[in-house]
């Protein structure tokens, strides 16, 4: 009798411990849902909306976009965008998010735009561009991602073009190959001072993140003039990301995009 007691209680007691565990494996499987987008095949930018049911993806102020220079609200620049980085700028880590490779800042550099002051947090590419500037892709696009105190954010896009072998970039690749998933502590200094050029003009508008969730509200400053690196610098980043990791171009609806100079 006893024996039998103690297996229905036992019985029990696992079908509650395998109860309890249920809601973490859905979990789970949701947390692992999220990560299935995609640049290619059925997870591609086009079902991202399927993928991210409540998300921006499907909104009318998204990224990237074609900027036609000849529509551009032409304006001064001047006391709009600080970019206040320092010549010790530390970089944290390098990780290879399945999506893009990215870098990873410590807390200290900021821009000020529009009066509000933005966070440098990370830096990740996209090969070939996001952004066109007259229907002219680029091989290379970075984008430096800043987020404010409230978490208002400010995306600074550089366009890169093939030429001369870029410094900056050989020390963003001495910390390649990375492989997808992989992820690699680096601490040390940067100077970030090369990605500006003196002649800074740059256009402005309102957009979106280029990957799920799409969230709008997003300032963007892509920069006029591409920087220069070479192609094998444009290779060896292409070769540890997934294949056209862009997202296409988007509606510029009625938006206005303004060439601050
Ligand atoms: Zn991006």
């Amino acid at each position: 009798m006893n024996t039998k007691l103690s297996l229905i209680i036992c019985t029990t007691l696992l079908a509650l411990v395998s109860c309890k565990h249920e809601p973490k494996l859905t979990l789970a499987a949701d947390s692992k849902h999220k990560h299935q987008w995609s640049y290619s095949g059925e997870t591609s930018p086009e079902h991202w909306i399927e993928i991210e049911k409540n998300s921006d993806c499907d909104g009318k102020q998204q990224s990237p976009i074609n900027i036609i220079n000849i529509n551009a609200d032409s304006i001064p620049a001047k006391g709009k965008l600080d970019i206040l980085y320092t010549p010790t700028t530390l970089i944290s880590k390098v990780e290879n998010n399945g999506h893009s490779i990215q870098f990873d800042f410590e807390s200290g550099d900021s821009i000020t735009y529009k009066n509000e002051t933005f966070y440098l947090k990370q830096i990740h590419f996209h090969e070939p561009s996001e952004h066109k500037i007259n229907g002219v892709i680029y091989p290379i696009e970075m984008h430096l991602v800043h987020v404010s105190k409230s978490g208002s954010i400010t995306v600074l896009g550089i366009l890169g073009e093939e030429g001369e072998e870029s410094q900056l970039f050989e020390f963003f690749e001495s910390f390649l190959p990375l492989e997808n998933g992989a992820v690699k502590d680096i601490h040390q200094k940067i100077d970030l001072s090369s990605l500006f050029l003196e002649e800074k003009h740059y256009y402005s508008y309102g957009g979106s993140l280029t990957t799920p969730p799409c969230t709008e509200g997003v300032n963007w400053i892509v920069f006029k003039e591409p920087i220069i690196l070479s192609v094998e610098e444009v290779l060896k980043l292409r070769n540890n990301m997934p294949i056209n990791n862009y997202r296409n171009e988007q509606p510029l609806n009625d938006r206005v995009v303004k060439l601050n100079y």
